[in-house]
C-alpha cells in the first residue's frame, strides 16, 4: 500500500469517529510519525499532503530536518534527553514530550523562541510509558511558570497497548479532564488547549474522545 492509499483509509476513519461525536475535522491535526522510515518514504508522505512530521530520536528528526527543513512543521514526540536539547530545541516547531522539570529548564537555557510544548502525562500502570502522575501534573505546571520559553499548548499521552477498549478509553478520558482543568486555570503561559493522543491502533477512540492532535505511523507509512 503506498502512503496515498494508507491516507485515504486514515482519512476516512478520521471522518466517521468525527460524526460518531458530532466533532469537526479540521479541530484534528495529523502529525504523520515518519521515525521508522527514510527520506523516500517521508518524501512520499509530504507529497500526499502531510505537512506534520512527527519523530522520536535526535539523529532521525536532524537527518530528516536536513534534509526537508522547513517544507514541513516539525513534532518531537520521544523521550529527550537533558544533554541533547540544544541539538533539535530551535529546529523543532513542537515537543510532544516535556516530562519534567530539568528538560524545562534545559529548554529555557537554550531556546532562543517560545517552544510549544504538550506536558505528557502518564494515564496508564504500563511500566514503559513515561510521564507526570495525574495527580503532579497541575503541580508541575505551576512549576514552569517562571520559564518563559516554554509554552503549555496542551497534554500529551500514550495509553496502553492492549485491545482493551475500556482501558484506552479512560486513559484518553482522564487526560482530557486533567486538560480542562488546566485550561480553566487560565495561565498565561499554559492555555492548554489541545490534546495530543491517539496512534495508529487507538486514534478513532482518541478522536472520539477529544484528541486534536493524532500521532499516526505504521497505519500511515507500514514498517520499514
Ligand atoms: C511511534 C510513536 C507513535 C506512532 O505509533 P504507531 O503505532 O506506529 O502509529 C506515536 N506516538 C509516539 C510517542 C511514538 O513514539
Amino acid at each position: 500500500m503506498t502512503v496515498q492509499e494508507n491516507l485515504i483509509y486514515v482519512q476516512q476513519e478520521v471522518e466517521k469517529a468525527c460524526q460518531r461525536v458530532n466533532r469537526s475535522l479540521d479541530e484534528i491535526t495529523l502529525v504523520a510519525v515518519t521515525k521508522t522510515v527514510g527520506i523516500e518514504k517521508t518524501t512520499d508522505v509530504l507529497q500526499a499532503g502531510l505537512v506534520h512530521l512527527g519523530e522520536n530520536r535526535n539523529e532521525g528528526f536532524l537527518q530528516k530536518y536536513e534534509h526537508f527543513g522547513n517544507k514541513a512543521t516539525w513534532h518531537f514526540i520521544g523521550s529527550l534527553q537533558t544533554r541533547k536539547v540544544k541539538e533539535i530545541v530551535n529546529e523543532i516547531d513542537y515537543l510532544h514530550s516535556l516530562d519534567r522539570l530539568s528538560l524545562a529548564k534545559e529548554i529555557q537555557k537554550r531556546a532562543t523562541k517560545s517552544i510549544r510544548c504538550f506536558v505528557q502525562v502518564k494515564t496508564s500502570e504500563e511500566e514503559s510509558k513515561q510521564g507526570i502522575a495525574i495527580d503532579e501534573t497541575i503541580e508541575f505546571i505551576h512549576n514552569l511558570q517562571q520559564l518563559d520559553k516554554i509554552e503549555v499548548v496542551g497534554l500529551m499521552t500514550m495509553a496502553p497497548y492492549t485491545d482493551d477498549e475500556m482501558q484506552i478509553r479512560s486513559c484518553f478520558q482522564m487526560l482530557r479532564k486533567l486538560q480542562k482543568q488546566v485550561q480553566d486555570l487560565k495561565l498565561s503561559y499554559a492555555p492548554c488547549t489541545e490534546l495530543s493522543m491517539g496512534m495508529s491502533n487507538d486514534y478513532t477512540i482518541a478522536i472520539e474522545e477529544g484528541a486534536t492532535f493524532i500521532r499516526l505511523g505504521t497505519i500511515l507509512v507500514g514498517k520499514e
